[in-house]
């Protein structure tokens, strides 16, 4: 789904389809020459991650695995708790490997501490995050993102894998919805 076909819906695009694939391929060939010799495990967090990690997964020169969670934050909905349920659970072993959590968003980093803490005691040789977008309150609860986007004001956007109730996830840029669709 390209901008054009929801004008009506979207305030501004932030990122378009062209300035995403350009940077996911700067860092893919940064993650490249950081794991020289070894073998990288990613690990996607459903299901924000899904277009980030199919695109960053083919701008790697080399072979990649992929694997999956899915999570959710108990307590009420807007406000992000750190506490973490498990809905699907990797399917690989990560212990001795070089694991690289892919995330769409950094916001408050909860989400991020809580799973870099779980998957930490897995014994994973190394973890590093990777997060296509982080947001100004990421500073709230630091997270070391060593692979980092596009840093992006504090809004609410949508595309690109991230969703507003579960749509707009197909949209090809990030951009940020118009007031009325919050309010209908
Ligand atoms: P946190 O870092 O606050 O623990 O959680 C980040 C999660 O909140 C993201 O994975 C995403 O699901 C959601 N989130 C945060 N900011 C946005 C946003 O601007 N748009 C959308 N669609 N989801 C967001
Ligand atoms: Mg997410």
């Amino acid at each position: 789904m390209d901008s054009a076909h929801l004008a009506a819906d979207l305030e501004h695009v932030l990122l378009t389809e062209e300035q995403l694939i350009g940077r996911i391929q700067e860092l893919a060939d940064t993650i490249h020459a950081d794991y020289p010799d070894e073998e990288v495990l990613f690990v996607g967090v459903l299901k924000g991650a899904v277009m980030v990690m199919a695109d960053l997964a083919r701008a790697m020169p080399r072979h990649v695995e992929m694997d999956w969670m899915a999570v959710s934050s108990y307590g009420s909905g807007t406000t992000s708790s750190g506490v973490v349920r498990i809905l699907k659970d990797l399917d690989a072993n990560i212990e001795g490997r070089h694991v690289i959590l892919v995330e769409d968003i950094l916001d408050s980093g909860l989400t991020l501490t809580w799973l870099i803490k779980n998957l930490g005691s897995r014994k994973p040789k190394s973890i590093e995050v990777f997060t296509l977008l982080r947001k100004p309150d990421a500073m709230k609860v630091p997270v070391n993102a060593k692979y980092v986007g596009f840093d992006i004001p504090n809004e609410f956007v949508v595309g690109y894998g991230l969703d507003y109730s579960q749509k707009y996830r197909n949209l090809r840029c990030v951009a940020t919805l118009a007031p009325h669709v919050y309010t209908s």
